[in-house]
């Protein structure tokens, strides 16, 4: 490691101060401006001596990389400077430390934290991946926090990133294997794609406390990483399907298996069309509008999944208004719209309700038709308690989850249906269900906006209470 005993080396126009850390080959001190001693700043000292060729070019891609470089999720590179014995970046200062402290001070990470945590990262990705710039050394410790209070993500240390074609053939392997893709350390033939497993890693590790080869040994790591085993997630903490689904599609070994950039960006754990941005406002204003209108005509169940997905954009919209009255003025808007969503969901449930019963004789034949199908009769009972809770108004997960069970496997079915009468009915039933799982989906995802955008201090609070937990 370069130097990590370092006093502060000397720079002209600053005062040096604390460690703040080291890495692969630098070290960074937080610093004060002489002229204006309240801009504080971080300064990566690398010391030339400990530098070979590749880390010369290594740091100056760095540097060309990062002075072109403008993005809320990214680390800022203010100047740089050098004199005979180092060369010194001088650095946008992150209060809150990297996100390997911030996660050990609290063992795990709740869900809904490393959400936001990770949407800031695939941010910060997709601009760089846009630019065609691959990081190829993400891991907790290369990403900062913008301070404690209300953490914002950035990414930094980019001295190994480079634009991605041509390839430089004599590349030379740095990182820690932990987070490195297993095509990284088994075969050197990698690509962009290598940053995709990281995120996987430094998600699992938010989320289970440890990442996925955790060893105690080097050889046990070596296992771990040349094995072909899938990687498996603990069953505790529980997640969200679409947590576990990500996770699993991001450390597939083999990268051809891996999730793709542009389904990473929109997996919907991802979800980046909800982060908070400038945007956020219109788009749920334009959507309230048109579901204003629905209501007037009378089309209820148009007006009341439109107020839906109005809510998913004012949630965010909330979260990125700084201003207090704007936001109350918001707030008080977002208030009258569940309100009246409320009152249309009572219509529309009883609506369904007689939906649901005129749907029942062609089920029934369906089944009758079915009684030399076992496995389809079953999916077609599956469908009928689904219904039947539906209708008792039970659980809204829980029916969904018996819809999608049944969904499944009719979907099956009726591929390999021949025409004819019951490929016809299956059909149409298969139309019904989704019709209804689409519904509680959205039923779902309004009773989470509504009770995020009630909750007077939002998401933004769960990242803090989650911060002063130490
Ligand atoms: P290396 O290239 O040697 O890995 P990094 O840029 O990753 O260097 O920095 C090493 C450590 O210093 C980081 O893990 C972090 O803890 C701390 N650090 C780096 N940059 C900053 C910054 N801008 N603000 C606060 N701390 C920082
Ligand atoms: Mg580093």
């Amino acid at each position: 490691m370069a130097g990590a005993g370092w006093a502060p080396p000397h720079l002209e126009d600053f005062i040096l101060t604390e460690r703040l850390g080291s890495g692969t080959y630098a070290t960074v001190f937080k610093a004060y401006r002489k002229k204006n001693a309240r801009e504080v700043v971080a300064i990566k000292c690398v010391s030339k001596k400990t530098l070979n060729k590749a880390s010369v070019e290594n740091l100056l891609t760095e540097i060309e990389i990062l002075k072109t470089i403008r993005h809320p999720h990214i680390v800022e590179l203010k100047d740089f400077q050098w004199d005979k014995e180092h060369i010194f970046l001088i650095m946008e200062f992150c209060a809150g430390g990297d996100l390997s402290r911030f996660i050990h001070a609290r063992r795990i990470l709740p869900e809904k934290v490393a959400r936001i945590f990770l949407q800031q990262l695939a941010c910060a990705l997709k601009f760089l991946h846009d630019k065609n710039i691959s990081h190829l050394d993400l891991k907790p410790q290369n990403i900062l926090l913008s301070s404690l209070y209300k953490p914002h993500l950035k990414l930094a240390d980019f001295g190994f990133a480079q634009h991605m074609s041509p390839w430089d053939e004599k590349h030379v392997l740095r990182g820690s294997p932990l987070y490195m893709a297993p095509e990284m350390v088994c075969s050197r033939q990698y690509d962009a794609r290598v940053d995709l497993w990281s995120v996987g890693v430094i998600l699992y590790e938010a989320l289970f406390g440890r990442p996925p080869f955790a060893s105690k040994s080097f050889a046990e790591l070596e296992d771990k990483i040349r094995s072909n085993q899938p990687i498996e997630l603990p069953s505790r903490p529980r997640l969200s399907s679409e947590c576990r689904d990500l996770l699993q599609r991001l450390l597939k070994r083999d990268p051809q298996e891996r999730i793709s950039f542009k389904e990473f960006f929109s997996h919907p754990f991802v979800d980046m069309e909800h982060m908070p941005s400038a945007e956020s406002l219109d788009k749920a204003t334009s959507l309230v509008t048109e579901a204003v209108k629905k209501d007037q005509d009378g089309d209820f169940s148009a007006a009341l999944s439109l107020y839906s997905k109005a809510l998913e954009y004012f949630v965010p919209a909330l979260r990125y208004e700084v201003d207090a009255r704007r936001k109350e003025a918001i707030r008080a808007k977002v208030s009258q719209y569940i309100s009246r969503a409320e009152q249309l969901k009572v219509m529309v449930t009883s609506n369904n309700k007689t939906l649901l019963q005129q749907g029942r004789p062609a089920r029934d034949i369906l089944k009758e038709m079915s009684k030399n199908k076992p496995r389809l009769y079953a999916a077609l009972e599956v469908a009928d308690a689904a219904v039947a809770k539906e209708e008792e108004g039970g659980d809204d997960g829980e029916t969904l989850d018996l819809y999608q069970q049944s969904l499944g496997e009719l979907l099956l079915m009726l591929a390999a249906e021949p025409t004819g009468r019951r490929r016809e009915l299956l059909h149409a039933e298969i139309q019904t269900l989704m019709g209804r799982a689409e519904y509680l989906k959205e039923q779902i995802k309004m009773k989470e906006s509504q009770w995020e955008a009630e909750d007077k201090e939002g998401l933004s609070d769960s990242v803090r209470t989650s911060c002063t937990l130490q």
